[in-house]
């Protein structure tokens, strides 16, 4: 026969800690809690199986049930010394739910099931006060008709008409009556009248009579837990977790207990360590005279639970500690006993009853990124947990947040957002809005804090993305140029607000009906995506000296390695603090925008327009310099580690000008007239330039380009070997489909290879040569193209955009829909679709190490720094990942959890086992 019921109390329990799947979070505690001798009320779990059984046999369950919860009731009828239903010595159960992973207020509970007309009298006898069994009865009333007979029954009240507010209706009715101001007024007489009042009512409205047998009540409540799993609320939440549907809530019935007995009864909430600090200080709330709910619902205010923990709003009250010590000292034991047990931080509910301590509930607590660093490595410390258990701890999310600003979570609790877009780079931003880059750098300069509000950006943009504080978008995805260019600088961004109503020539923008005009106050939660009017307070995530040590526990259990993508020495320079291990993207193309990107991008334009292999040799020569200086730069920086350099890669009509004026100065510049170079502009012009003349197919077309490139490449590398550095240049070649592509531009870097030895009197000059995996073609043919690519790097964005057929700077319109319909799990830009793209990685690797063993391979994209994506290029024997600077930490967190999840870590425990064999 299968078990359906496991019983908790006396200090023993049918269920423990491990079986959350068949208990639910709550039910497994409880059991595990009361195994461990602490002073749980008794009771019983149903499984979550019984949960499914139910919806998939028309609502009913499995034949045994009824006996077995028989049994388990009276099992806690011994353990409480009371039975269920009996008129002069009653029991009075809690019919509560909980899943496997706590779903907070979202299912039902109902308390004081089995209170009847002819249980109440033993009630009063047994605790001497009428009227707190009345206030119980007409609570239980409330509860039951609001969760049970209509929530459950599905019936749908119009708008305010439900039985709880007609209850409550009554209730206020009463108070008013007799001039109340507080439930508390309420005499005895008073409650036991309005239970009746209640009854009718209830009658009235649902049409059906109070039941006044425990043992249907108990079944009703038991029906209606499971019956809340598939409430519209429990539904959403699930929808926004990725809680499965299948995994079902398990009910927990268990023998009431009462903190509103008087004023030695007190109920409370609290948690091990401070949930927000991390500091190891127990730290909660408490109610004297009071019910569970009380303490969350916020109807009274709370009082400190001690006197260390107490603050400005709270300091005149009295702390539990000082009120009953006893008790606390009770409590402050089972809280070291929990931690010790559990060994991580809990979040406990209790009550006293007159006097006498029960625990309700424990499970591991939620915590802020700060607290969880703090408390992993006061743990370990402690000696309480290792240092693999340490690296667990922190979510790679709560890294995101330690590493940036953020919105001050209390001020953000009392405002809701005015808009909503895709979280494209994290941290918290407040600023004045502006409406063009060069009013950001003007307002900048000023010493003005701005967020920059554009309906897109363009590489004109730059300047003022980098004086900004935050970015906001009215279009564009995560891989958009704005989202790249702001996750790169670790700058606040939200993309794609496609609510806003951005007028970029009044310069102002409207959201949901209000206007807003330049010099506004906006700010920015670039985590979630939220736009909220006026200037929220922000938090600034200090550096934990902390932090450092545990990144070194984070780098002992990882074997993937993690390397950035950046473009200037400056970036360069903040990944190395970061932790990164080289470069795996130098975008050329981005030393022509920002910062002194005038010059070389006037060169490049010149490039572009011409129209003979001399003129464009002429202006390459022109550009040549700086080109090699910034590449130069950026080696110097990484001396002694590789950097992959990749050619050319956009479009090059993305960088014409497009302002007459500036058109102009260009053609005077190379001698034509207007005319003749809008001619030539207008020639550059591509329908669908992402798959157009851009990548490999510039450097095929126009070879000299590429010979430029490879020279700077090598010309710096030399002069710096010359100098005494280290350096490892990755010659990168984006946009590949065919072998014959890559072995193509080899013959141009073989002949550059050889000019710059003999210029510089040098046998060789070691470098790798490779290309981008970033097309299906190329994924599946990568035996062929290992035969030349000594390496590959995964384009994920361009892999994922013709994976799909997405193009990936206009998914707004219909990705987002994509997501909630759920046709996909998520934007396949921000988190890697392992099954399809996923397999063209694999196919890639298995096929490219085939032919050439030694094969390296990395990911550059913008996957190479989302957790879930690098677990999964650990898991497909990646070397390693690369993302922007502010997203190496994060990616070795990543790296180094997937390592220890799939126990290939390298730790000290593992290789002295190895040894010993
Ligand atoms: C890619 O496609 O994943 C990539 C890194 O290149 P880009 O984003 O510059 O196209
Ligand atoms: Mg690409």
């Amino acid at each position: 026969m299968s078990k359906f019921v496991y019983s908790f109390g006396g200090g023993k329990a049918d269920g423990k800690a491990q079986m959350k799947e068949l208990l639910g979070g709550k039910g497994a505690n409880l059991a595990e809690m009361a195994n461990l001798g602490i002073p749980v009320p008794a009771g019983f779990t149903i499984t979550t199986d019984v949960c499914m059984y139910y919806y998939q046999h028309g609502k009913k369950y499995p034949a045994e049930l009824e006996q077995q919860v028989k049994l388990a009731v009276s099992k806690m009828e011994r353990i409480m010394g009371a039975k269920f239903g009996d008129v002069e010595n009653p029991l009075l159960v809690s019919v509560r739910s909980g899943a496997r992973s706590s779903m907070p207020g979202m299912m039902e509970t109902v308390l004081n099931v089995g209170l009847t007309s002819k249980t109440i009298k033993g009630v009063i006898k047994k605790t001497q006060n009428e009227r707190f069994a009345y206030d119980a009865y007409r609570r239980l009333i409330m509860m039951y008709s609001d969760v049970v007979m209509e929530k459950a029954a599905g019936i749908e009240p119009k708008e305010g008409k439900g039985i709880r507010m007609q209850l409550e209706h009554e209730m206020a009715a009463m108070k008013r009556e007799h001039g109340y101001t507080q439930d508390t007024d309420l005499t005895s007489e008073d409650l036991k009248k309005l239970v009746e009042i209640f009854k009718e009512k209830v009658q009235e409205v649902l049409g059906k009579s109070f039941p006044d047998d425990p043992i249907k009540q108990l079944w009703g409540g038991i029906g209606a837990v499971f019956q809340s799993w598939n409430g519209r609320r429990a539904i959403s939440y699930r929808r926004i977790e990725g809680i499965p549907d299948e995994w079902g809530t398990a009910v927990t019935v268990q023998a009431m207990v009462f903190g509103n007995m008087g004023d030695s009864s007190a109920t409370g909430v609290a948690f091990t360590r401070n949930p927000a600090t991390g500091e190891n200080k127990f730290y909660g709330e408490w109610l004297i005279n009071a019910q569970g709910e009380d303490v969350v619902a916020g109807i009274r205010t709370p009082a400190p639970l001690n006197e260390s923990t107490k603050n400005e709003q709270n300091k005149h009250m009295a702390s539990l500690e000082k009120a009953m010590t006893k008790t606390y000292k009770e409590l402050d034991k089972i809280r070291i006993n929990l931690e010790k047990h559990y060994r991580d931080m809990l979040d406990i509910e209790f009550t006293i009853q007159e006097g006498r301590l029960w625990m309700l509930q424990c499970r591991v607590g939620k915590r802020t990124g700060t607290a969880a660093l703090n408390m992993a490595m006061d743990m370990v410390k402690e000696r309480l947990i290792s240092d693999k258990e340490a690296v667990m701890r922190l979510s790679p999310n709560q890294m995101d947040e330690l590493l940036h600003p953020i919105i001050d979570p209390a001020a953000e609790g009392k405002t809701n957002p005015i808009a909503k877009g895709l979280p494209a780079g994290p941290g918290g931003a407040c600023g004045q809005i502006v409406f063009s880059a060069n009013d950001a750098v003007e307002w900048a300069k000023q010493g003005k804090k701005v967020l920059l509000v554009r309906e897109e950006t363009n590489p004109e943009d730059v300047e003022g993305m980098r004086a900004a504080q935050g970015i906001l978008t009215g279009r564009g995805g995560m891989t958009s140029h704005a989202a790249l260019v702001a996750r790169g600088w670790g700058k606040c961004c939200i993309v794609g607000c496609g609510k806003l109503d951005i007028d970029v020539r009044s310069k102002t923008m409207k959201a949901d009906g209000t206007e807003y005009r330049e010099g506004d106050f906006l700010t920015l939660n670039g985590t979630r995506g939220y736009v909220y009017a006026g200037e929220l307070a922000m938090i600034s995530a200090s550096e934990n000296p902390r932090f450092v040590q545990f990144m070194k526990y984070v780098d002992k259990y990882r074997t993937l390695k993690v390397r950035t993508n950046a473009d200037t020495p400056e970036d360069a320079q903040k990944a190395l603090d970061f932790g990164a291990q080289g470069i795996g993207l130098f975008r050329t193309e981005h030393m022509f925008y920002g910062k002194n990107s005038e010059a070389p991008l006037f060169c490049l334009r010149k490039m572009i327009v011409s129209n003979t292999e001399e003129e464009r040799r002429r202006s390459l020569d022109e550009l040549y310099p700086y080109v090699k200086r910034d590449i130069k730069a950026t080696l110097e920086v990484m001396n002694g580690l590789p950097v992959t350099i990749r050619l050319l890669d956009p479009p090059l009509h993305e960088f014409v000008p497009q302002e007459t004026e500036k058109r102009a100065e260009l053609a005077a510049s190379i001698g034509i007239s207007l005319e003749e170079l809008q001619k030539r502009a207008d020639s550059l012009h591509e329908t669908n330039p992402m798959m157009g003349h851009r990548g490999v197919r510039l450097g095929v077309t126009y070879p000299e380009i590429t010979e430029m490139q490879v020279r700077a490449i090598f010309e710096a590398s030399v002069e710096l070997i010359k100098e005494g550095k280290k350096i490892y240049p990755e010659i990168m070649v984006p946009v590949v489909c065919t072998l014959k592509e890559l072995d193509n531009q080899k013959l141009l870097v073989n002949k550059v290879h050889k000019e710059v030895c003999d210029k510089y009197q040098v046998k060789t000059i070691k470098y790798m040569y490779g290309t981008m995996i970033e097309i299906p073609r190329a994924a599946l043919t990568a035996g062929k193209i290992a035969e030349t690519a000594e390496f590959f790097s995964y384009g994920t964005n361009d892999l994922t955009q013709m994976g799909f057929g997405f193009s990936r700077d206009d998914i707004g319109g219909f990705v987002p829909a994509y997501v909630e319909k759920k046709i996909l799990p998520a934007d396949p830009f921000q988190i890697l679709d392992q099954e399809g793209i996923g397999e063209l990685i694999q196919i890639g690797i298995e096929r490219g190490r085939g032919s050439r063993p030694g094969l390296k391979v990395g990911i550059c994209g913008e996957h190479g720094g989302e957790p879930s994506s690098v677990g999964f290029c650990h898991r497909v024997g990646m070397d390693y990942v690369s993302c922007s600077p502010y997203r190496v930490p994060i990616a070795r967190l990543a790296a180094s959890q997937a390592a220890i999840k799939s126990s290939k870590a390298k730790g000290p425990t593992k290789q002295k086992t190895k040894r010993k064999k």
